[in-house]
């Protein structure tokens, strides 16, 4: 045990302000509130420096999708740290955990997948989505074809790179992104935009902005459309129907690389191995990562397709790009151990056939409070729309403030659910048990009611 363990959260807190500066966080907000310290966690549950249990509603950030203390994968990471804690795979050198698990990621991903390059992070997994598209082009002999196209509020990561394919006007604000050649279309999100049409026809008007997107731009400009199966940090978007087989359609025929960036619904959110079997699609690059090793260790890749790494093979050209730690062996050792606990625990299966179902029947009953508009969701993910009208679906003025307050209640209740703007979206560990989501609906029914008693006083 380290020093600080035995610390007064008082403390860590100070600590933590005077030397620590946050991902995505306002620290002036920070200082005055003083963080939360997370100490430990079991299974579904974190406890903080207080000692309070929280149900973690959002997996920690969508990835500890078998749960927190998994022996297995204590093990696996102990023992390959003990037989080989670190080589490279730069310069014709591999290693067996990292074979291991490329040929058990080339088994469960799409068939037409049998590659993988590994990242430490779903933010370098999209980076080298964007070298690798623009790379194939141009072994293509079409040099000019390196436009990505992607979606407004997307989140694709952080880096230069992630930003820029990423949507988020927060981002883009920030030190001159989007870089050049990047653009965005419309997401489908139906509840914003699209209140009195029929579904289907708002899915396919939605999927012709990128035809219209290729046209305006040129097709001999586009190299690739990226896209979430469901958009998970943008809100828990999902697409009506009618969406993904138009997308395909127009990938194809405009010759346009489709990239499914798989980081949040993979690995069994969706009640299948990836969103790219729940949608059918057949991607060409998929990004991959977070339940990758259920956020254990960090790991991140892209699987290509045979197309695409038939074509990198043949032309007997180095891609200039890597990572010290692209397959690092206790990383990958603690992956194949997550798959494997998934395999044997039918965590996929169960999701959809279990407490996939069971989640969203519950959390359709959020739907009948005052405060919700919409409830939504597939397997087990899902959003509920705040609003202060439910049937004209007018928000409350102030964009956020009372998304933020739901989230302060929640966790003040014991339960992790996050807020964008005003949706609150949950994204729980895949071993949560019937009991542990009556909790989760339970709690959070407490904190709408708590939000909804705030705004009358
Ligand atoms: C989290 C996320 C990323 C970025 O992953 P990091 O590991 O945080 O870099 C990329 N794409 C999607 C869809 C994500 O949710």
């Amino acid at each position: 045990m380290y020093e600080v363990d035995f610390m007064k959260t008082s403390l860590l807190q100070e600590l933590d302000s005077q030397h620590f500066r946050h991902p995505f966080t306002d620290h002036k907000q920070l200082s005055k509130a003083g963080s939360r310290v997370i100490s430990k966690a079991e299974n579904v549950y974190l406890w903080d420096s207080d000692g309070n249990k929280i149900l973690d509603g959002m997996a920690g950030l969508w990835c500890v999708n078998v749960g927190y203390g998994r022996q297995e994968l204590i093990d696996a990471a102990t023992e390959q740290l003990k037989q080989l804690p670190y080589y490279n795979s730069f310069f014709q050198c591999t290693h067996p955990p990292a074979i291991e698990l490329a040929k058990i990621l080339a088994d469960i991903t799409p068939a037409n997948l049998q590659e993988v390059f590994f990242t430490n992070s779903g933010s370098e997994a999209n980076d080298t989505v964007i070298r690798t598209a623009r790379f194939y082009w141009e072994l293509n002999g079409e040099k000019n074809k390196n436009i990505i196209i992607s979606r407004k509020n997307a989140y694709h990561g952080s880096t230069l790179g992630g930003a820029s394919l990423g949507g988020m006007p927060g981002m883009h604000k920030q030190g001159g992104l989007p870089l050049p050649n990047f653009a965005h279309i419309d997401q489908p999100y139906s509840f914003e935009q699209a209140p009195n049409i029929d579904l289907e026809k708002f899915g396919l008007q939605v999927a012709n902005q990128l035809e219209d997107k290729i046209q305006e731009l040129g097709e001999e400009r586009v190299a690739a459309f990226v896209a979430e199966p469901i958009q998970g940090a943008g809100g828990v978007i999902v697409p009506p129907a009618s969406y993904w087989p138009r997308i395909k359609e127009i990938c194809n025929k405009y010759d346009i690389l489709l990239v499914v960036d798989e980081v949040i619904c993979g690995f069994g959110r969706l009640g299948k191995w990836f969103g790219s079997d729940y949608y059918q699609l057949e991607p060409d690059l998929m990004p991959i990562a977070k339940g990758l090793s259920s956020g254990y260790l960090p790991i991140g890749g892209v699987m290509i397709s045979k197309r695409v790494s038939d074509l990198l093979s043949e032309k007997g050209e180095e891609f200039t790009h890597g990572f010290t730690y692209s397959g690092h062996p206790a990383a990958c050792a603690v992956a194949t151990a997550n798959i494997k606990l998934m395999q044997k625990e039918n965590l996929v299966e169960r999701t959809k056939d279990d407490v996939g179902p069971y989640l969203q029947k519950r959390w359709q009953e959020l739907g009948d409070h005052a405060l919700v508009a919409e409830a939504r969701g597939t397997g087990l993910i899902g959003a509920l729309e705040l609003v202060k009208d439910k049937s004209s679906r007018q928000r409350f003025d102030n964009k956020g403030t009372l998304g933020f307050e739901c989230r302060k209640n929640c966790i003040e209740n014991g339960l992790v659910m996050r807020s964008v703007g005003d949706t609150m979206i949950i994204s729980p560990p895949l071993v949560i048990s019937h009991d542990q989501i009556d909790e989760l609906i339970e709690k959070a029914a407490i904190a709408l009611d708590k939000t909804y008693k705030q705004l009358l006083t």
